[in-house]
């Protein structure tokens, strides 16, 4: 193959194969313009349309491509052709956590810090009601400085494909990460099967093997329903304590594992000498938006965890291209529903835009005076990713662009300021990772 010929979409030059996951192959790749090392994963089409309706799977990509988190696997961009769809993402040279634990059990400090930073990590998507549901060490790489890095954070959409088409019990050759409810299917807690997936890796860290294992599937799932663990000799009582928290086979009872991630060398410690009433337990994430009012009611609900349908022969060209998306300017907010559309409101009001139309989530505002192109119009629509996250799209309608542009820059975005987690295209996000 010529050079030429290697080059994906005259942006990547595309490079050696790093691994072939159940769903996807995972290229070596790098920017032709910037020479940025990638990772670029590419998704047979057919297969990403089992997984659900593509506009939804499309806004949930639009916003892991907001979420930075230093122990995430960042997703940079997306492209698609007629066939393929191609995830950009942040290259980690380490390989996988899991191929480390083949050569032996870690110690106990190797092990601490990648749980902590683990939790970090997923705590950090809990907290934003994003959760990844396929935790296993195959999903864990490392890097070059040994820091943990978890991939396909918020493609849970995917990975409910893969579970649909029982992919995830063959690709490893045991269910063995999945918690007890999970296989029940009675319908779960994202977090609290997190939870339990990082108390099934911190058990396989230090041990050096899976706590629910048996040869006979109908065995293997009976142990995972009953949670039955047996410990290894060199397990401390306060690592038995502490792993039977999360290992909890009524998820309720699950605990959760909080804690502050520079207490390093103190994570076991910390935990045990905890009680249970000082611990923050499991995050309640609907309380705000049941507080929102009934007209919220209406809002497009775009939380595609749960839903899962077929929409065969969708055409995905064009979804993801950047050009398509340019027109609108999308910020993500951790405020509620109610307060994006308040403050909406506020702003069209200083800025003197009639509101014309106030739909559930859809505000339709304009000038009072025809421009250059006659009435500037804007359309605001906030989306519900989940009940403390949403996406909120601005578009101008109708209008001269330039008009447009100048209230969007001068006066729209400052505006907004408050309640702005961030605006897509910018690196805002990072300093807010931190805790
Ligand atoms: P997955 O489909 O995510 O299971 O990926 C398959 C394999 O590709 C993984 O097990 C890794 O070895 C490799 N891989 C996935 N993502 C990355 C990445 N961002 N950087 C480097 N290697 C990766």
């Amino acid at each position: 193959m010529t050079k030429e010929e290697n080059i994906l979409m005259q942006r990547y030059e595309m490079g050696k194969l790093l691994g072939k996951g159940s769903f996807a192959k995972v290229y070596h790749a790098r920017s032709v313009k910037t020479l940025q090392n990638v990772a670029i994963k590419v998704i047979d089409k057919n297969k990403i349309l089992k997984c659900g309706p593509m506009d939804q799977i499309s806004r949930e990509i639009a916003v892991m491509k907001l979420v930075k988190h230093p122990n995430i696997v960042q997703l940079y961009e997306v492209m698609a052709t007629k066939t393929k769809i191609y995830f950009v993402l942040e290259y980690v040279k380490g390989g996988e956590l899991f191929n480390k634990v083949q050569r032996g059990r870690l110690k106990e400090d190797v092990a601490r810090k990648y749980f902590q930073q683990l939790i970090s990590a997923i705590d950090f998507c809990h907290s934003r009601g994003v959760y990844h549901r396929d935790l296993k060490p195959e999903n864990l790489l490392v890097d070059e400085s040994r820091n943990l890095k978890i991939s396909d954070f918020g493609l849970s959409a995917l990975s409910d494909c893969k579970r649909q088409d029982g992919l995830l019990h063959t690709s490893c050759g045991t269910p063995a990460y999945v918690a007890p409810e999970v296989i029940s299917r009675k319908g779960y807690d994202g977090a609290k099967a997190d939870i339990w997936a990082c108390g099934v890796i911190l058990y396989v860290l230090l041990a050096g093997y899976l706590p629910f294992h048996d040869k006979n599937l109908v065995d293997m799932y009976k142990k995972i329903y009953k949670a039955e663990l047996k410990w290894p000799s060199w397990f401390s009582s306060d690592i038995r304590k502490f792993l039977r928290r999360l290992l909890h086979p009524n998820p309720n009872a699950r605990k959760h594992p909080w804690f502050r991630t520079d207490l390093d060398g103190r994570l076991f410690d910390h935990v045990m000498n905890t009680t249970d009433n000082d611990m923050p337990l499991d995050i309640n994430l609907d309380v705000d938006y049941l507080s929102c009012n009934q007209a919220m009611e209406k809002l497009t609900n775009l939380n595609a965890f749960d839903i899962i349908s077929l929409s065969n022969g969708f055409d995905l060209s064009g979804l993801f291209e950047e050009n398509s998306n340019k027109k609108k300017a999308k910020f993500t907010s951790t405020n509620t529903a109610l307060t994006i559309i308040t403050k909406l409101e506020e702003i069209a009001k200083s800025l003197r835009l009639k509101v014309k139309k106030k739909d559930g989530g859809l505000l339709k505002m304009e000038g009072s005076k025809p421009g250059r192109k006659g009435v500037m119009s804007i359309n605001a629509e906030v989306f519900h990713i989940t009940s403390n996250f949403h996406l909120v799209e601005i578009e101008k309608t109708n209008g001269d662009t330039l008009e447009y542009q100048k209230v969007m820059e001068q006066a729209m975005r400052p505006a907004l300021k408050d309640i702005v987690w961030a605006w897509q295209g910018e690196p805002s996000v990072k300093e807010k990772c931190q805790f």
